[in-house]
């Protein structure tokens, strides 16, 4: 068997056209364009990058952008005063504080200062509150973004197996959260599981989230089962994922790496951003985006 590749690159680049169509209507309705303001302390090369490219995608959408960047040095107090600004600002729907922070800043603090109902990372305690009991609120973009494909692919999950390595808060333990509540059977799987190859080859659907390059092998996995692979690891032939690529000969689909998970994230963070605006400013959009 070959797995079918699932091309999140293609995905999110419908989901992005359907937001730009959807922020349209917000920005008649309302009046306004929606906005995202996105902070960035210090100049961490990589986070950079995904400051910019945030910009850009944002205004490809038609919404507006918002960037503060601060000095490496910026002290918590002035951080925080900007937190309150943003969160006091009508014309900000979504607050982004681009992580990690320099060390000498309380990255918990900060998160926590943020508006839940503008926090379009989804990392807020009231927004992880909120998804683990059922309530709208915002979720983390790279989960959301996976589920999205796997409902994309398989259609309806009830009743899947489904192990999510990885149980970090901005990935692994929202991602569970999302796959109980599509009525699958979750196993959470972290770096204390015991016989890893064995929980992995019970499994339907397979979400990776451990930053170590190709460690899904091919004789963990279930014949046809569906891999979300969520590892960016950087190798001498460039990006790689967690699931080693030859998992493909036993899997149903998987995504690539790149093209798969990663361009998901920013078209949902925009998606995040516009749902943010229309519950704001009490416009109808489409309630399957
Ligand atoms: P993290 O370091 O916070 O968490 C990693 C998790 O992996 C931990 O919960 C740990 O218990 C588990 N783990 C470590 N070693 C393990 C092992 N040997 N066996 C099983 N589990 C093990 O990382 P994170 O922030 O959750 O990110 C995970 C990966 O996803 C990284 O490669 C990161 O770059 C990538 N990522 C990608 C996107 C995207 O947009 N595609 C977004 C976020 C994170």
């Amino acid at each position: 068997m070959t797995a079918r590749i699932i091309d999140g690159k293609a995905f999110a680049a419908t989901l992005r056209a359907r937001v730009a169509n959807e922020a349209a209507k917000v920005r008649d309705a309302a009046g306004r364009t929606p906005g995202l303001a996105v902070v960035l302390v210090g100049e961490d090369p990589a986070s950079s990058v995904y400051v910019r490219s945030k910009g850009k995608a944002t205004r490809e959408a038609g919404m507006e952008s918002f960037e503060h960047r601060l000095s490496a040095d910026t002290p918590q107090a002035t951080l925080e005063a900007l937190v309150d600004r943003l969160n006091a600002d009508p014309a900000v729907d979504g607050i982004l504080v681009q992580l990690p922070l320099p060390g000498h800043l309380d990255e918990r603090a900060i998160i926590t200062r943020i508006d839940p109902d503008k926090d379009v990372d989804g990392f807020h305690p009231v927004n992880a509150g909120r998804l683990a009991t059922g309530l709208p609120g915002f979720v983390p973009c790279t989960p959301l973004g996976c589920v999205m494909l796997l409902r994309d692919v398989l259609g309806d999950l009830t009743g899947k197996d489904a192990v999510v390595i990885g149980r970090s808060n901005i990935v692994g333990k929202p991602m569970a959260q999302l796959l109980i509540a599509e009525s699958c059977t979750v196993t959470v799987a972290h770096s204390r599981t015991h016989d890893l190859p064995a929980v992995v080859r019970r499994a339907d659907i397979v979400v990776a989230a451990v930053g170590r390059a190709a460690m899904v092998k091919p004789d963990w996995v279930k014949p046809g089962a569906t891999l979300i692979d969520v590892g960016i690891n950087r190798a001498e032939a460039g990006l790689v994922g967690d699931i080693d690529p030859a998992c493909a000969e036993v899997a149903g689909a998987m995504t690539p790496v790149p093209g798969g998970v990663g361009p998901m994230t920013i078209a949902v963070l925009l998606r995040n951003t516009l749902v943010s605006a229309a519950r704001r400013e009490g416009v109808a959009i489409d309630p399957a985006l």
